[in-house]
C-alpha cells in the first residue's frame, strides 16, 4: 500500500510515512486506496480480542509490516491496559453505549495509538534502512506528552525528550511528566508558553545545522504528533471492535448502521471513524461534537472554516483547539482527492484564517456528520444528569460527545442506530471538574478530589493514578525558551 500527500508531492510506502511524519510539501500521508473489509473478514474478526483486531485492520494499511510482528506488537501495547480489554463498550441504555478508551497507562484515549507507536516507528525505520537512534521531540500542553513518554519508554533505538510550559499546565500533568519512569526519556519545563514552547521545538525540527550535529551523534528526529498516520492507524481498529462487539453481543445485526459521537480537537479522532466507514465497516452519523471552541460545529453547520475567533480555555482542554490538523485529511476527501484545492485551502487559512467549501462538498459532509458544542455550563448539567440517571461518572470531554449525541437523537427521531459514545478521558483525570458537576463541592485538591470522587460515584480509581502519589520526582529542569536545543544536546551526550 502507498501513500500520498494531501498537498500532491509524494508517493512513500506506509513505513516512511510514519517514519517521515509528514509530507515534505507540508502535506499529510493518506493512504493511496482506502483497503477494503468485507462483511466475511469482519464475521472472522468476531472471535477475536482487543488486539488481534488491531492487528487486522493495521495489516490492511501496513502491508509491508509483517502480520506476526504487529500482532505481537499489539499484543504486547494493549497488555498495559487495566481490565483485560482495551476498548470495553459498555452498555447504558437501550441503543446508547460507551466505548471507554481510558484504561490505558495516562487514562485517556490517546494511549490507544501511544502504545503502539514505538513499534509502528522504530519498525518503519528499519525498513526504511535507517540506522541512526530515532531522537522524538514533544511540545505539549499536559496530555499527549505524557502519554508519548509512557509510549515509548525503555523502547529499544528511541529517546523521547517532552518540553512543557513550567506555569502552563495542571499540577496532576506536571506531576506525571515530572515523574517519569524510562531509561531513554527526558523532560524539560520551559519559562513561557505553550506556543513559545512549540516554535521552539519547530525550530530545532526545521534547522539544518540542529539535524545535521545530531545525526553526526547518531540521532533522526521524528515526531509522535497527532498528525502521523501512525497515530491515527491504530484508532480505526476500536470502531471496528466497537461494531463487532455489538454484533456478538446480539444488539444489532452484521451489516447496520452504528453511529458514533466523538469529541472533537485536532480531528484525529473522529477521522479514524472516517477511514472505518470508508473501509467497509457500517457507519451511520458521525457526531462531531466541540466545547465552547466551536469551530468545527460552524464549519459542519454552513462550509466556512473561519478561525478569527477568540479562543477559549476550557475545563476539556484537550478540545481547545483552532487549527484542527487531521481536518486536511477529510478535505482532501470532500475535494476529490484534489491536491491543489487542498493547497489552496489550507495557504488562505494561513494568510487570511478562513476558507470556505464548494455546495457539493458541504452536502457530502453533512450527509457524513452532524455537529454541536457544549458550553461550559451544559458540561456540567450533562455529567450531573447523566450521573443522576445512570450512575455512570464521565469526564468533562466525553460529555461534550454526549450532550451532542442528545441533541442529535432529539432532532432525528427516525434515525433508529444506536450510538456510541466515544469516551476519551476517565473522569479520575479531571477530578476537580468531575466532582464539582456531581456533588457541588470545589475540591482545590487533585488528590483530595479523586478520594472524593471515588466515595461519591464507586467506580475504581486506575492504579497509574493512585499509584503517582508515591512516586519520587526525577525531573526538575526548568530552561529557558532560547535554552532548549542546548538541553538536547545535553540529553543526547548522556551516555
Ligand atoms: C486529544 C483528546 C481529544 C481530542 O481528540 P482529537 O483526536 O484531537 O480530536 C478529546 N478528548 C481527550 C480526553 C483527549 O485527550
Amino acid at each position: 500500500m502507498k501513500f500520498i500527500s494531501t498537498r500532491g508531492g509524494e508517493c512513500v510506502t506506509g513505513a516512511q510515512a510514519i517514519a517521515q511524519g509528514i509530507a515534505k510539501d507540508g502535506g499529510l500521508f493518506v493512504p493511496e486506496v482506502f483497503p477494503q473489509v468485507s462483511e466475511q473478514e469482519l464475521e472472522e474478526m468476531l472471535g477475536m480480542n482487543y488486539a488481534e483486531r488491531a492487528a487486522a485492520v493495521l495489516h490492511k494499511y501496513l502491508d509491508e509490516y509483517d502480520y506476526d510482528g504487529l500482532k505481537e506488537a499489539c499484543a504486547k501495547a494493549y497488555a498495559q491496559f487495566e481490565g483485560g480489554d482495551a476498548a470495553p463498550l459498555v452498555k447504558i441504555d437501550a441503543g446508547l453505549y460507551m466505548l471507554e478508551l481510558f484504561h490505558g497507562p495516562t487514562c485517556a484515549f490517546k494511549d490507544m495509538a501511544l502504545t503502539l507507536l514505538p513499534y509502528l516507528l522504530r519498525k518503519g525505520c528499519d525498513l526504511c534502512g535507517i540506522k541512526e537512534e530515532v531522537l522524538i521531540l514533544v511540545a505539549t500542553s499536559g496530555d499527549t506528552g505524557k502519554a508519548a513518554m509512557e509510549g515509548f519508554k525503555n523502547a529499544d533505538g528511541i529517546k523521547i525528550m517532552v518540553f512543557y510550559p513550567n506555569d502552563g499546565v495542571s499540577k496532576m500533568q506536571k506531576l506525571q511528566m515530572a515523574t517519569q519512569e524510562g531509561n531513554n526519556v527526558d523532560v524539560v519545563a520551559v519559562r513561557s508558553n505553550f506556543d513559545v514552547c512549540q516554535s521552539a521545538v519547530k525550530a530545532i525540527f526545521t534547522s539544518e545545522a540542529c539535524k545535521e550535529e545530531l545525526k553526526s551523534k547518531g540521532f533522526i528526529l521524528s515526531s509522535a504528533n497527532s498528525i502521523n498516520f501512525g497515530r491515527l492507524a491504530p484508532q480505526i481498529a476500536y470502531y471496528f471492535s466497537a461494531y463487532l462487539d455489538l454484533v456478538s453481543s446480539g444488539q444489532i445485526d452484521m451489516g447496520s448502521p452504528v453511529n458514533f459521537a466523538v469529541p472533537t480537537g485536532n480531528f484525529g479522532n473522529i477521522l479514524a471513524a472516517y477511514y472505518a466507514k470508508r473501509m467497509g465497516l457500517p457507519v451511520g452519523k458521525l457526531i462531531c461534537a466541540s466545547n465552547k471552541n466551536n469551530i468545527l460545529t460552524d464549519f459542519i453547520r454552513t462550509g466556512v472554516y473561519d478561525k478569527r475567533r477568540e479562543f477559549y480555555k476550557t475545563m476539556s482542554p484537550s478540545m481547545d483547539i483552532l487549527i484542527s490538523s487531521n481536518l486536511e485529511r477529510l478535505l482532501f476527501e470532500l475535494a476529490d482527492r484534489n491536491a491543489v484545492r487542498v493547497q489552496m485551502r489550507m495557504d488562505k487559512l494561513a494568510k487570511e484564517g478562513i476558507y470556505n467549501l464548494y455546495d457539493e462538498e458541504l452536502e457530502q459532509l453533512q450527509q457524513l456528520m452532524w455537529a454541536d458544542f457544549c458550553g461550559e455550563d451544559e458540561t456540567v448539567e450533562t455529567i450531573y444528569e447523566f450521573f443522576e440517571e445512570y450512575q455512570y461518572p464521565m469526564d468533562t470531554h466525553t460529555a461534550c460527545a454526549m450532550y451532542a449525541a442528545g441533541n442529535y437523537i432529539a432532532q432525528h427521531e427516525k434515525d433508529g442506530a444506536p450510538m456510541v459514545i466515544v469516551s476519551t478521558a476517565s473522569p479520575y483525570k479531571f477530578p476537580q471538574d468531575v466532582m464539582y458537576a456531581i456533588t457541588g463541592n470545589d475540591i482545590k485538591d487533585s488528590f483530595k478530589a479523586i478520594k472524593h470522587l471515588n466515595i461519591a460515584t464507586a467506580m475504581k480509581v486506575p492504579a497509574s493514578l493512585s499509584k503517582l502519589r508515591d512516586k519520587s520526582v526525577r525531573f526538575t529542569t526548568v530552561a529557558d525558551k532560547d535554552k532548549l536545543y542546548a538541553e538536547v544536546l545535553k540529553f543526547v551526550d548522556k551516555k
